[in-house]
């Protein structure tokens, strides 16, 4: 048989991807990938269409999301594989984030107006389609109209986490999030923690979380042996993902974290076991 192999963290234009569905498979498949998830922004609204063309291809999807939340003037994101995504409940959760997602743009275009650029919110909605709008959206609208040559400088200059037109998305904590992904029968696993201070990686895991993405592509070798050391020592699931947005950060990503599948199985012997009543 094949080698199994994972990327349990892509985004598609059900978020800020710049690939569809379809495409995502299709170029996982080329690049040796036998398991995917789509973890897009604070929806799930991609899943349906992922799971019909997974059968299709005859490829393994893991149902996905990356929720965003908010602790100490950071922004946290969590990974909630095996959700009940069909769920209203959990899903008008997502819709409030929608609608805190388009305040915070109106703001951001705010602060953009501030410092001389226009930017029509009516245009950003366009670009974001059916996604709930995220700065990749406000960055193209920026390039569109020539403020800047590309959506990494419109990060760099105006709206990445230390610009002066940020403005973060403020309603869950990690731990909201963490109690909401256990509350409808998912793992919650906190993404790229490389970014974060290890003071906070490890609050976020007193919360309760269920596990740390320890492969990403962001981590040197040296980060991805802590970040293992870590899990071990506490008793947590390991995951990992390349975080590919189809090239939107110049590179595509895919192929760039191939997990191997004894993790993808640890985690399904994980929610057999603990998550046994529906919601
Ligand atoms: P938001 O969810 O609206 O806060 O936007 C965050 C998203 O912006 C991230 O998930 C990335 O997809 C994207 N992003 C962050 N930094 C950059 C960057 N330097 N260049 C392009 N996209 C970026
Ligand atoms: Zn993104
Ligand atoms: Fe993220
Ligand atoms: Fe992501």
């Amino acid at each position: 048989m094949r080698e199994r192999l994972a990327d349990l963290h892509i985004h598609s234009t059900f978020s800020d991807g710049l690939w569809d569905v379809r495409t995502i498979f299709i170029k996982a498949k080329e690049r040796g990938l036998s398991t995917i998830s789509i973890t897009d922004h604070d929806t799930v609204a991609g899943i349906e269409e992922a799971i019909k063309i997974s059968k299709e291809m005859e490829m393994e999807f893991i149902p996905g999301v990356e929720i965003s939340s908010y602790y100490k003037q950071r922004d946290v994101h969590i990974l909630g594989y095996f959700i009940n995504w069909e769920n209203s409940a959990f899903v008008k959760k997502l819709d409030k984030m929608r609608k805190i997602r388009e305040k915070r743009a109106k703001i951001i275009i705010e602060k953009l107006k501030e410092l001389g650029m226009d930017i029509p919110y009516s245009r950003v909605l366009e670009v974001a389609g059916k996604s709930p709008v995220a700065r990749p959206h406000i960055a193209h609208v920026m390039v569109e109209k020539g403020y800047v040559s590309s959506v990494e400088e419109s990060f760099e200059k105006y709206i990445g986490d230390n610009g002066p037109a940020y403005y973060p998305k403020i309603l869950y904590t990690p731990s909201d999030v963490i109690s909401m992904i256990k509350k409808y029968r998912g793992i919650s696993i906190l993404a790229h923690p490389g970014r974060l201070p290890e003071e906070m990686v490890k609050e976020i895991i007193d919360m309760g979380v269920d596990g740390i993405e320890v492969f990403y592509p962001e981590h040197t070798e040296e980060t991805v042996e802590r970040l293992k050391k870590l899990a071990r020592d506490r008793g947590l699931l390991i995951t990992g993902g390349s975080d590919c947005h189809g090239g939107l950060k110049g590179k595509e990503y895919l192929g760039e974290v191939k997990l191997d599948y004894v993790y993808v199985e640890e985690m399904k012997k994980y929610v057999s076991s603990c998550c046994i009543f529906p919601v």
